[in-house]
């Protein structure tokens, strides 16, 4: 028998999960609500989902799964409505909320009367780009897929989950709502908050030092690329996430109090401790790898501005299967950025780097 899956959401997440679960399943039937007509007539035209309203109750009896892809704090209104709705027997709730705990809660309050499933889901991939326009049947390739189960999730709950998004090829790690907000409050919350910081000071400070508007390189704008993210949805991940973000702000004071002292003191040694640990510390944790997946090779070039040198170096690499390319924009006049691109296996990196050293004159290294 066909499944109903119901993405209640056509947002970035929403529609990109509906397509992943298309991949494996063409025969689901998936429905779709969203507030906006503009993504759910993008996700009609593009075939995302076969049917689309804007009334949360239309679908919800007829589904399977209901994915709640909204905005945290509605994702908590819509677990209440959907408490007061008809729904089948055994139906599983799951949503995609950058916090968890707030919404495992609600699920328990609102949903524990009925036979209900529910099982509180972060897909751990994104970007800046909103709607239904920006779906993304790779958007969760190699990602971290995090399912927090609650009282509500019985033992075939979540196999019957990850059976549906075979689709998006993400990895499914299980973890306590609590302790996903507490480890997400120091990777991802906090670091928001510092970049935001960052830039309210710099704005703050080139009212008198006009040049910091100039000066800003390649080390600023890593630091601060997502102070950009939407604050609406950074509004409410603190808003969920409160005393586990204070927490992590109290600690990292202490921390800038400590370097302050070693940098008030003249403490070479030390401060370069203190770098090289941090240094140290990067190199081992999975951001150096795509995804966290270890098996991508990159390969790094030092090009020169001039028209056609990508195109003379992907010529150069053809027969070679290249995983993914980017330009990282360098802030040196010598060179226009560093092309990187990424390889399935270390024979494939070592051919491209013994190429492009043989053929032609630029630099070349390897991470
Ligand atoms: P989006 O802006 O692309 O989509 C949000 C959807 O929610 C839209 O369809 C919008 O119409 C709907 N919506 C917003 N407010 C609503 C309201 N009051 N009532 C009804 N519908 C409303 O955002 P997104 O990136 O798809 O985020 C959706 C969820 O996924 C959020 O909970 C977010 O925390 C989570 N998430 C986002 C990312 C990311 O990087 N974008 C990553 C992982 C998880």
């Amino acid at each position: 028998m066909t499944k109903t899956i119901y993405i209640v959401g056509l947002g970035l997440i929403g529609s990109s999960l509906a397509l992943g679960i298309r991949r494996d399943h063409p025969e689901y039937r998936i429905v779709g609500y969203n507030r906006g007509e503009q993504s759910r007539m993008i996700a009609l035209e593009h075939g995302i989902v076969d049917e689309a309203t804007d009334n949360l109750s239309q679908f919800a009896a007829e589904a399977d799964m209901i994915f709640l892809c909204v905005p945290i704090q509605q994702t908590i209104r819509f677990l209440e409505e959907l408490s007061n709705l008809p729904l089948k027997e055994g139906v599983l709730v799951t949503d995609a909320g950058s916090t968890k705990e707030a919404i495992v809660e609600a699920a328990e309050t609102y949903l524990s009367a009925r036979n209900i499933h529910f099982i509180g889901g972060h897909p751990m991939a994104g970007s800046h780009k909103t709607g239904a326009i920006a779906a993304d049947v790779n958007l969760f390739e190699n990602a971290y897929y995090i399912l927090t189960p609650s009282r509500l999730t019985q033992a075939d709950a979540i196999p019957r989950l990850k059976e549906v998004l075979s689709g998006l090829h993400a990895r499914f790690v299980e973890i306590d709502a609590a302790e996903h907000d507490r480890v997400t409050s120091q990777i991802s919350h906090f670091p928001h908050i510092l970049a935001s910081s960052l830039m309210n000071q710099a704005g703050d400070y080139r009212k008198d030092h006009p040049f910091t508007q100039h000066f800003a390189a390649g080390g600023f704008r890593d630091m601060t690329r997502i102070a950009e993210s939407e604050p609406g949805m950074w509004t409410s991940i603190l808003m969920t996430n409160r005393a586990s973000i204070v927490e992590r702000l109290a600690e990292f004071g202490e921390r800038l109090k400590d370097i302050q002292q070693l940098i008030e003191a003249g403490d070479e040694e030390a401060i370069w401790q203190f770098f090289d640990q941090g240094r140290r510390i990067r190199k081992e944790m999975e951001i150096h790898k795509r995804a966290g997946v270890d098996s991508f090779y990159d390969l790094f070039i030092n090009i020169p501005d001039q028209e056609d040198t990508i195109l003379t170096i992907l010529e150069l690499l053809r027969g070679i299967s290249v995983v993914n390319i980017r330009i990282n924009e360098d802030n040196r006049a010598d060179i226009h950025g560093i092309l990187q691109i990424t390889f399935k296996n270390k024979e494939d990196l070592e051919r491209a780097e013994r190429i492009i050293r043989d053929q032609t004159s630029y630099q070349v290294f390897v991470d």
